[in-house]
């Protein structure tokens, strides 16, 4: 932009105003008389005064970029570690979920799987990690792989699969909850393949699923695609696995205090059900 000559008739608070808008720095407009006068009450310098305002601006921008990376995320809820109660899944690598949280595995292009029945916590667990990874500055896709595949299709149909493969391919952390409850057509398994084989190496990837690896034939439907797949997704892995009781079934089973008449009561063992839950 060239600075016209008229503007010097213009009050310098409004052409500043201006320029911090063009130059994208709005902590600056905000703070700056605030700043001033606290600067000149502490005998601050220039450049003193300028390093306050970079600072509040950086500060304010890196939360600003955190708040867009969440947003872009599309968690269905926020949930963190703060909130997990390592005590009541005992069968879970405590000390392995905080090393995740650090996501030295997203920059090195791992991947992660959380294995376990319903209401072990692998939900909370992903989007947790989804959520340090935002927080440590990486762009995070969360999803089901329900829905992953019904927008796979409608992308297809609608011709701009392309696209969405461009923006599953750029995402540096790629979360796909829940795969195991509903099995996929022909059509639906091999675009979801080829979504976890153009991330190989070139992004992370966090599954969830109830199933074990040797039942996940019965959700692609052939032998031959889930070899490949999994052959892919586990050979830079962090495994997760989670094989307590239901959290949300002992929760309610403290509220009530009486047995749960659960149809998995079976799969439980003793020691699981005495876990001390934290409500
Ligand atoms: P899953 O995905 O394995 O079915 P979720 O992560 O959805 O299970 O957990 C079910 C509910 O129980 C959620 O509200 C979750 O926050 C809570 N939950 C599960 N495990 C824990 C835990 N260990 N500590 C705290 N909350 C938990
Ligand atoms: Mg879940």
């Amino acid at each position: 932009m060239t600075i016209s000559p008229t503007a010097t008739a213009v009050a310098p608070q409004v052409l500043l105003g201006n320029h911090l808008k063009a130059l994208k720095l709005p902590t600056f407009w905000r703070e700056y008389e605030k700043v001033a006068m606290e600067s000149a009450q502490d005998r601050a310098d220039y450049p003193r005064y300028l390093l306050r305002l970079c600072e509040l601006e950086r500060i304010d921008r890196d939360r600003r970029n955190v708040e867009r990376r969440i947003r872009m995320a599309r968690f269905p809820q926020t949930k963190s570690l703060d909130t997990f109660d390592f005590t009541a899944q005992p069968s879970l690598n405590k000390a392995l979920v905080l090393e995740l949280a650090r996501c030295e595995w997203i920059e090195k292009r791992h991947n992660c799987i959380a294995l376990g029945p319903s209401g072990t916590g692998k939900t909370h667990t992903a989007l947790a990690l989804g959520l340090a990874a935002c927080q440590k500055g990486y762009s995070v896709a969360f999803t089901t792989a329900a829905a992953l595949v019904h927008e796979l299709m409608e992308a297809r149909d609608e011709r701009r699969l392309r696209a969405l493969q461009k923006h599953l391919n750029t995402v540096k952390l790629l979360i796909v909850d829940e795969l195991g409850y509903v099995p996929f057509t022909a059509v639906g398994s091999e675009l979801l393949f080829e979504v976890f084989s153009q991330r190989y190496e070139r992004g992370a990837t966090l599954v969830t699923s109830n199933l074990p690896f040797d039942e996940w034939t019965s959700v692609f439907g052939s032998e031959r695609l889930t070899g490949a797949l999994l052959d892919r997704l586990t050979h830079h892995v962090h495994i997760l696995e989670m094989n307590g009781e239901s959290f949300r079934l002992t929760a309610s089973k403290k509220a009530q205090r009486r047995p749960a008449q659960a149809t998995n009561a079976s799969q439980k063992t003793p020691t699981e059900g005495d876990a001390d839950i934290k409500t």
